[in-house]
Order: C-alpha cells, then sequence, then structure tokens
C-alpha cells in the first residue's frame, strides 16, 4: 500500500483546515471494494464541507467528495469484480465516510451502481448528485400522478446544479417549465435547457400568504424556507411540489392552507439512502430521457486542484449548471 493525493478536512481549534495532500491508503476505511476514482463534482454539500459552513463533516481528517465515478480496484463483493466502471452517490460518502477528492476510495459495494449504460463516466458525473436528485423529483412527481396535462411545472434555484437537470428534465417530458432564478443574466442559458418562462426568485423569496393566484400544478424545489411556502401557495389545486433543496434556509415558514383548501401535496426528497431499485431505476431513466447536448451546455470540467476554490463560489450561488472534477 502506499500514498495517493487527496484534498483532506483536518479538525482545528477555531474550525477546520483544508489541504491537498498525500494520504495513506491504510487509513481508508473499511469497504469491500477499492476504486480507482476518474471523476467527481462539485454539490451544494460539497461547499458546505469544503468550507465548513454547515457541520456536514463528521469525522476528522475527513476526505470530502460526495459523488464519484471510477474503475473498481480490488473487490470483495459479488457484484464487482477488477475493471468495473461504478458511480456513487449518498450514504454519507464525503460525511461520515471518506470520500471523492481523492484519487482513491474503498465502499461498501452496496453503495454503488453500475455505469448506467449509455452514459460515460464523465458524463455521469455531470449528473451527479444533483441530477440525480432532480430525478428523484420527478419520479416522486410522477408517481404522485400529476401530469403536463394539468398545467405548468417550476423550477426553483433554476441556474443551479439540481435546477439545470430538472428543466431539462422536466421540459423534455412534456411541461411547460418555468425557471426561477435570482439571475435575469442566466435566462438565455435556462431557455437552452428547455425554460419555457423565467421567473424572477424575488417574487418568491419573502414571506408571502398562507395561499396566492393557482401558477403551477408542479414543482421542484431546491431552495426550501419562504421560498417553498410562496411556492406551495401559489400551487393548484391536487397539485404537488417536491422538496430537495435548502439553499435559502433550512425553515418552512408556511401554513396548512396548501394542504386542506387546495390538497396540495408536498412530496420529500432524500438523495443519500435512497434503496438500490429505486437508485437504479433513476440512474436508467436519466441514461434514457436526459438530452447529453444539454447536459454539456451546463458543465464545466475542472482540474482535480482547483476544488479547494470551489466550495465559496457554489455557495455564494455563483456556479452556473454542473461543474465536474477531473480526479485521474
Ligand atoms: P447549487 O448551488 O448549484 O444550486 C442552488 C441554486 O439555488 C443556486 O444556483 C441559486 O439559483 C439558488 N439560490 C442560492 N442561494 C439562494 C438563496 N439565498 N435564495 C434563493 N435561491 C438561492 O446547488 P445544488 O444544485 O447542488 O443543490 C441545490 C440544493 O439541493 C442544495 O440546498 C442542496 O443541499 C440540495 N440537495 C439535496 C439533495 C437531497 O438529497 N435532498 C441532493 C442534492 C442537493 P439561481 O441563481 O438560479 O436563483
Amino acid at each position: 500500500m502506499g500514498t495517493f493525493k487527496a484534498w483532506v478536512v483536518d479538525k482545528t481549534e477555531g474550525g477546520q483546515n483544508l489541504a491537498f495532500r498525500d494520504f495513506d491508503e491504510a487509513d481508508l476505511m473499511d469497504g469491500d471494494v477499492t476504486v480507482r476514482v476518474g471523476h467527481s463534482t462539485l454539490n451544494y454539500k460539497d461547499g458546505l464541507a469544503l468550507t465548513g459552513r454547515s457541520p456536514v463533516v463528521r469525522r476528522f481528517p475527513m476526505i470530502p467528495g460526495i459523488d464519484f465515478a471510477g474503475t473498481v480496484e480490488t473487490s470483495d463483493h459479488p457484484d464487482y469484480k477488477p475493471g468495473d466502471q461504478v458511480v456513487l452517490t449518498g450514504w454519507g460518502v464525503g460525511e461520515t465516510h471518506l470520500g471523492a477528492y481523492a484519487k482513491k476510495a474503498r465502499v461498501k459495494g452496496d453503495w454503488l451502481v453500475p455505469l448506467p449504460e449509455g452514459l460515460t463516466p464523465e458524463q455521469a458525473m455531470a449528473v451527479g448528485t444533483a441530477g440525480y436528485t432532480a430525478m428523484l423529483s420527478l419520479m416522486a412527481l410522477d408517481a404522485h400522478g400529476v401530469t403536463p396535462a394539468d398545467g405548468p411545472a417550476l423550477v426553483t434555484g433554476a441556474s443551479g446544479g439540481v435546477g439545470s437537470v430538472a428543466v431539462a428534465l422536466l421540459a423534455r417530458a412534456g411541461w411547460h417549465v418555468i425557471a426561477s432564478t435570482g439571475r435575469a443574466s442566466e435566462a438565455d442559458y435556462l431557455k437552452g435547457l428547455g425554460a419555457a418562462e423565467i421567473l424572477d426568485r424575488a417574487e418568491l423569496e419573502k414571506p408571502g400568504r398562507p395561499l396566492g393566484k393557482e401558477r403551477w400544478a408542479a414543482a421542484i424545489d431546491a431552495v426550501g424556507s419562504a421560498t417553498l411556502a410562496n411556492v406551495l401557495a401559489m400551487t393548484k389545486a391536487d397539485g404537488a411540489v417536491a422538496a430537495c433543496g435548502l439553499a435559502q434556509g433550512m425553515d418552512l415558514p408556511t401554513s396548512v392552507a396548501p394542504f386542506i383548501l387546495r390538497g396540495v401535496s408536498l412530496l420529500g426528497i432524500n438523495s443519500v439512502t435512497t434503496p438500490q431499485k429505486k437508485r437504479r431505476e433513476a440512474w436508467a431513466r436519466i441514461a434514457r430521457d436526459l438530452d447529453l447536448d444539454k447536459l454539456a451546455s451546463m458543465t464545466r470540467t475542472v482540474g482535480f486542484e482547483e476544488v479547494g476554490r470551489l466550495g465559496e463560489a457554489i455557495l455564494a450561488g455563483q456556479v452556473r449548471g454542473r461543474t465536474v472534477v477531473k480526479v485521474a
């Protein structure tokens, strides 16, 4: 066993310190599959881990990075053998289990999915946790039974990672997509992904009334807080809102009015511990339904050494779409 390069978060008296340094393979945590990481990505939660802004890192030292695509190096798991290409999102990787911003990762084989057919490892990571969460949100709306015939679909935080993929997926599924963004300069970008209308997020982010004019039949919300409360207040009768994010805040200052007077449903989305069957179904649908040209148009790729300066940028809402980290 030797060492490999990794981004490492260490605990300090004042909080935490991030360093790009050699990491001893012998210090990897337990797992039955060791993976040579090829690509990782930047998600909002990675920003929290890299900066220490919220206590998502629960163990020190920690290698942050919540998702990766890579090649199996060694395996004691019956489903995987050396050379297999795999994808990992969630399961506490980069939070409680040593993560993806490293040349190597050792994880439980049960956490992995095979690289979805039709996607390259780089494309799978252009999707990453954010895009996979957008698909889980769409699947939740579908399961609820709401359809494009019922009215428009709103996406909040539309220029971000979850939002960009959600816009592309909803448009492809036939929805009239309203993209809410604080960045007017990204209107053409969002229309290119399939948005039919742009809504200034200022219209949603302040505390509002318990009920408003019914404007959309469905929504994917990456923002939470007062925005989610307003989204619920303006959802059409019997519509549904998939709540997956907290970019504005973790609170939800709402009332029961949308639920009991309009039959609106709030659908919770948790991508971290999704069971295997649903996970694989989501990835298969991504490979089938996501327009790869649109995926390319929302993605930029950065070098491994650049990870250290990305955390602040995503928390400041300055990152557009998806960012792939080329680790190998
Ligand atoms: P991004 O930073 O890429 O996207 C978030 C977007 O939200 C920003 O681009 C911005 O969009 C908008 N935004 C940012 N700050 C504010 C604010 N203060 N008020 C209103 N809108 C704001 O992050 P991701 O797409 O990676 O993640 C989005 C959210 O989803 C995060 O909260 C993340 O933690 C959560 N998430 C949850 C998962 C789950 O399992 N439930 C999985 C993955 C992500 P714009 O400029 O267009 O307004």
